[in-house]
């Protein structure tokens, strides 16, 4: 059976264990699945690490700090810059790097806080080149999903923002065979390409055109993944200061540690 390789980049905020638990607990009854995590921070942090090491799968933990300059204040408007470019590129690398020991599979890029529906694993895993599918709640629609033609390849992607890109599409609507990666070896994410667009330049990096997209999710009809959001948590005065100016991940074991509570 093909491994997925399912990259995730994830960042510090009050939720961020919560999201991670939830992610970590769908993941694990997923076989195949390799779980590369990429802590948006200067070390990886051993709560995380007992969060992967819980579900028994197999997986890589490493870090990766988005330059001060790209990050963004927790009060800022998500859209305002890129998110994950540091991140997802070390699990690029990482998959370059070990790619001799690695199976033959698939790489999906899964933020910590969508979700996910288990029949989407079984339809990325027999990705021959590059595969789509609907995601829900995303770009100000109830799903952005491409039609098809009758031979099924996609016709036409329902985006209302921006719709002029090249692949329209959110992060979570692709998966690509990890042998495209290694075929194209200087493709990567980039903080130089206009908003929206890193789903396309990723794409058009690795020689994909719109008639190469596999649809997946029952010619796409199906959703088996949103882009769910958690709310931003409101917190208290005090705990709130020094949770969101905090760099290290762990600080909010030892907050909570504080207060008494185990994370
Ligand atoms: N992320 C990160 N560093 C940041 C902001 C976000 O590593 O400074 C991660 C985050 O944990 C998530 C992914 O990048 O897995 C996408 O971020 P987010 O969910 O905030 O983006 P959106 O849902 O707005 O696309
Ligand atoms: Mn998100």
């Amino acid at each position: 059976m093909p491994m997925i390789y399912f990259v995730t980049p994830t960042h510090f905020r009050p939720a961020q264990r919560a999201d991670l638990i939830r992610l970590s607990q769908t993941l694990a009854q997923v076989p195949n699945l390799h779980w590369i995590l990429i802590e948006d921070s200067d070390t990886t942090s051993p709560s995380i690490g007992e969060i992967l090491k819980r579900t028994r799968l197999q997986f890589t933990h490493i870090n990766a700090k988005t330059t001060s300059k790209k990050k963004m204040k927790y009060s800022d408007p998500s859209w305002k810059l890129p998110r994950g470019v540091e991140q997802r590129n070390a699990a690029l690398h990482w998959i370059r790097t070990q790619f001799s020991s690695l199976r033959r599979g698939v790489l999906y890029f899964g933020d910590d806080d969508n979700t996910y529906d288990w029949r989407l694993f079984s339809e990325m895993r027999t990705i021959k080149k590059a595969g789509i599918w609907p995601v829900g709640i995303v770009g100000g629609l109830l799903a952005e999903a491409p039609t098809l033609f009758d031979n099924g390849s996609v016709s036409h992607f329902n985006a209302l923002w921006k719709p002029e890109r090249p692949f329209p599409i959110d992060m979570a609507a692709f998966a690509v065979n990890i042998s495209l990666i290694i075929d194209h070896p200087g493709v990567e994410f980039s903080y130089s390409v206009p908003r929206g667009y890193q789903e396309s330049h990723f794409l058009q990096g690795l020689n994909l055109e719109k008639f190469d997209l596999e649809a997946k999710a029952d010619l796409c009809t199906k959703v088996y993944v949103w882009h769910t959001r958690t709310e931003k948590s409101v917190l208290e005065k005090p705990l709130e200061e020094k949770v969101i100016n905090f760099e290290e991940a762990d600080f909010a074991p030892l907050e909570a540690h504080a207060l008494g509570l185990e994370l």
